[in-house]
């Protein structure tokens, strides 16, 4: 008799609604981590997502062995390795945090599937937003928001009369299976795989996967930053965010633990509006819940018939970093050589594709896909759908970023430019244009 946890975008101890579910139980569980090397290994995943999750996943496994237990990592599809257990032992319960895209509702259809056929059970668990369609969060006429303001209020007065939600109570020393059990398990299956030794071609120094160093980066910023986030939060050339976004796509930070600080806290302008945007966050998973179509249509059909103009090197142009207008170059290069974009930078870039270039937000969609070391399906999506203003209260289509302008107001000194154009490293004037 089998239990395990199926850890995927949750790779954190602490915070997790799918470990207290499982202590609930009083189950012992093997950790499972399954990588599927087709995802890993595309040309869609760009190296510094990589590395941040092969960071993360030695982490875990350090984590767990505090524990005395260890994470077990096996190559393949879910559905393959799932099979290849089952052809040895009875799975009894299978636990892994919900998923929302289509990609990972397919995934986790077939897998359950596969248990429940042999007689397993399969709990997927709400654990990567606090609200999700089990919350029934609708408007007056009982349908989704589709707007974020009112969408926010709602989620807002939720949790204010459900705080408890965001408690926890679990030991996690009595939930893992020890490590020299679950060794003599998988004995023998050939795919196993030592994540140590897994090859790190492309890092950026910034950034470190794993789950202390989520709440190190969470603790500096709550000290040295959150209450000025307002202020700063737009400035190129400052770090006035928090540079939590890859670990809130890998779950090395937990979004309860955010949301519990900042709601406790509120009434501090930095506090409030980075809420906010962790917000964001939650209102695109809660439209990709509603309206799946927005993964690969535009949220509002209006502009299905849109006149994009596709010019290879114009594109080209762009993803290289060779548009001529700096701050747009330095943006990209700075996505192309660190996998990582301020937002505002995102948000320039992306006005610059869609509503100078009439590119469509889909190329731009996937370019990013290929950089971002924080590249989540619904972020990125709405973000691309905002700045091309096909989607959700979307910015007019009259509304365009004016690249000079945007440079000079967020990068006053002209520092970012600098650091990203070589070429214009010496210029003291002119460097906008
Ligand atoms: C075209 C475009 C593409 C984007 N693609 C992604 C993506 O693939 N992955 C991703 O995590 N974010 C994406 N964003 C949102 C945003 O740019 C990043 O979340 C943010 O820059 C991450 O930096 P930070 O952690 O310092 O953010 P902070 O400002 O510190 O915000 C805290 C957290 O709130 C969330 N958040 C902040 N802004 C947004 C937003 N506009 N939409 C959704 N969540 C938000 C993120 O989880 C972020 O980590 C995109 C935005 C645009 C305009």
């Amino acid at each position: 008799m089998l239990n395990f946890v199926w850890f995927r975008n949750d790779l954190r101890l602490r915070y997790s609604r799918v470990l207290e579910a499982v202590y609930k139980q009083s189950l012992k569980v093997i950790p499972i981590y399954i990588l599927d090397t087709k995802i890993f290994h595309s040309e869609e995943t760009s190296p510094f997502r990589r590395t941040f999750l092969i960071e993360s996943l030695v982490s875990l496994k350090k984590a767990l062995q505090r524990y005395n237990s260890t994470l077990v990592v096996l190559e393949g599809s879910p559905k393959h390795v799932f099979r290849q257990i089952l052809t040895r032992y009875k799975i009894d319960n299978l636990y892994y945090s919900k998923d929302y895209t289509k990609f990972a509702k397919k995934r986790d259809v077939e897998v359950r599937k596969l248990i429940e056929e042999n007689n397993g059970k399969v709990y997927a668990i709400k654990n990567l937003i606090v609200f999700d369609e089990e919350d029934n969060l609708l408007n007056s006429n009982n349908a989704p928001f589709k707007v974020f303001t009112p969408f926010k209020k709602a989620w807002l007065q939720k949790l204010e009369s459900n705080f408890q939600i965001l408690d926890f109570h679990y030991h996690i020393k009595e939930i893992f299976v020890d490590s020299s059990i679950i060794d003599d398990i998988f004995k023998g299956f050939d795919n196993l795989v030592e994540i140590d030794r897994l090859v790190i071609n492309q890092k950026n120094d910034e950034f470190h996967g794993g789950e202390d160093e989520a709440s190190k980066v969470w603790n500096d910023f709550k000290i040295n930053q959150i209450e000025r986030y307002h202020n700063n939060r737009n400035f190129l050339d400052f770090d006035g965010t928090s540079r939590l976004s890859p670990h809130l796509k890998f779950g090395t930070i937990s979004p309860y633990e955010i949301v519990k600080f900042c709601f406790m806290n509120r009434r501090n302008k930095g506090i409030d509006t980075f809420l906010s945007e962790i917000i964001w966050r939650e209102f695109y998973k809660y439209i990709n819940i509603y309206f799946p179509h927005v993964e690969t249509e535009n949220f509002n059909s209006q502009f299905n018939n849109f006149p994009w103009e596709f010019d290879r090197d114009k594109f080209l142009a762009w993803c290289n970093g060779q548009t001529g207008y700096p701050i747009v170059d330095a943006c990209m290069r700075c996505l192309n050589q660190t996998g990582w974009l301020h937002n505002r930078g995102r948000m320039i870039v992306g006005s610059f594709l869609c509503k100078d270039m009439h590119i469509h937000w889909k190329e731009g969609e996937r370019h990013f896909k290929e950089k971002l070391i924080d590249w989540d399906k619904t972020s990125n999506n709405g973000g691309w759908q905002w700045v091309a203003g096909t989607g959700t209260d979307a910015s007019p289509y009259f509304r365009i970023f004016n690249p000079v302008l945007q440079s000079q107001k967020f990068d006053p000194e002209g520092k970012f430019i600098r650091q990203f154009i070589p070429e214009l490293s010496t210029r003291t004037q002119g460097i906008y244009t």
